[in-house]
C-alpha cells in the first residue's frame, strides 16, 4: 500500500468523524431504542413490534436530519419530531399535547440513555491507542455533527476522550459538514493548513465530499463496501477497516 504521507517532520492532523466512524452508532441507538420501547410501553400504545417501529423510525429520522443539516428544520423540532412523527405513523395524533409531550421526554430519554452506551466501531480502540503515544507525528480530533449535548458525555463514557486534542462540534462552529466553512474553521481553530490533515469518516456526501471541497485529503470508511453514486469523484482512500489505516499514514 502507498503511503500518504512522507515527510518525516510533518506532524499530520487526523480529523475523526464521530458517529458509525469511531462510535458504534447503530449498535448503541439499537440498544437504547429497545429500552425506551419497553420504558414507554410504545408495544401497546403503537400496537406495533420493536423491529417495524424502529425501521419506521429510522426513515423519518433520516429525513428529518437532512432538514436539519440543510437548516430548514431547528434542532428542537428535529428532538420532537422524530419521535411525534413515528407515533403518527401507528395511528397516534402528532399534533395532540399527550403526543407532543410523550415525544419531547422519549426525545430527552434517547440523550440520557444514548450517551451511557459505550460501543465502538470495530478496531477504533486499538487504532486510537495507537496513534495516541505518537503525539510528535499525530494529532487527533473529532468533527461531527451531532447534538453537542451527546458527543461529550458519549465519548467520555466511552473512555476515548481523552484520546482528542480538539473537538468539533457543528453546533459550536455555526455550520455543519459538508459545507466547507465546517472544515475551513476547524483547520483555522488548529493553525494548520489542508494538507496537513486528513479527515476520517463514514458518511461519503457528509464527510468525504466536505472534506474535498475544503482541499483536504479523505479516508472513507466504507464497511459495507457500497458503491459510491455514479459519476461521483472518488475519496482519496477507501477502507473496508479502521486498521487499514495504520498503513496509510505510517
Ligand atoms: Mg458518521
Amino acid at each position: 500500500m502507498s503511503r500518504l504521507f512522507f515527510v518525516p517532520a510533518m506532524r499530520l492532523h487526523l480529523l475523526f468523524d464521530l458517529d458509525r466512524t469511531l462510535w458504534d452508532f447503530d449498535g448503541n441507538a439499537d440498544r437504547t431504542y429497545r429500552a425506551m420501547f419497553e420504558e414507554f410501553g410504545l408495544r401497546n400504545l403503537c400496537n406495533v413490534d420493536y423491529e417495524v417501529f424502529h425501521e419506521r423510525y429510522r426513515v423519518i429520522n433520516d429525513t428529518l436530519w437532512e432538514a436539519y443539516r440543510n437548516g430548514t428544520l431547528s434542532k428542537e423540532l428535529l428532538s420532537v419530531r422524530r419521535f411525534s412523527y413515528t407515533l403518527e405513523a401507528f395511528g397516534c395524533d402528532a399534533e395532540s399535547p399527550e403526543i407532543i409531550r410523550l415525544s419531547k421526554r422519549m426525545g430527552e430519554y434517547y440523550v440520557e440513555e444514548g450517551t451511557r452506551q459505550t460501543g465502538l466501531m470495530p478496531g477504533a480502540r486499538e487504532l486510537l491507542e495507537w496513534l495516541h503515544p505518537q503525539k510528535d507525528k499525530y494529532s487527533l480530533s473529532v468533527i461531527t455533527n451531532g447534538f453537542s449535548e451527546a458527543q461529550l458525555p458519549k465519548m467520555k463514557t466511552a473512555g476515548i476522550d481523552k484520546y482528542f486534542d480538539y473537538f468539533f462540534l457543528s453546533e459550536d462552529i455555526g455550520y455543519m459538514k459538508p459545507d466547507r466553512r465546517f472544515f475551513d474553521a476547524a483547520i483555522a481553530k488548529m493553525g494548520v493548513t489542508p494538507e496537513q490533515c486528513i479527515v476520517i469518516g463514514d458518511d461519503y456526501k457528509v464527510d468525504i465530499l466536505g472534506a474535498m471541497s475544503a482541499g483536504i485529503s479523505q479516508i472513507y470508511y466504507n464497511l459495507s463496501g457500497a458503491p459510491l453514486p455514479e459519476g461521483s469523484p472518488k475519496p482519496t482512500y477507501e477502507i473496508r477497516e479502521l486498521r487499514e489505516i495504520i498503513n496509510l499514514i505510517l
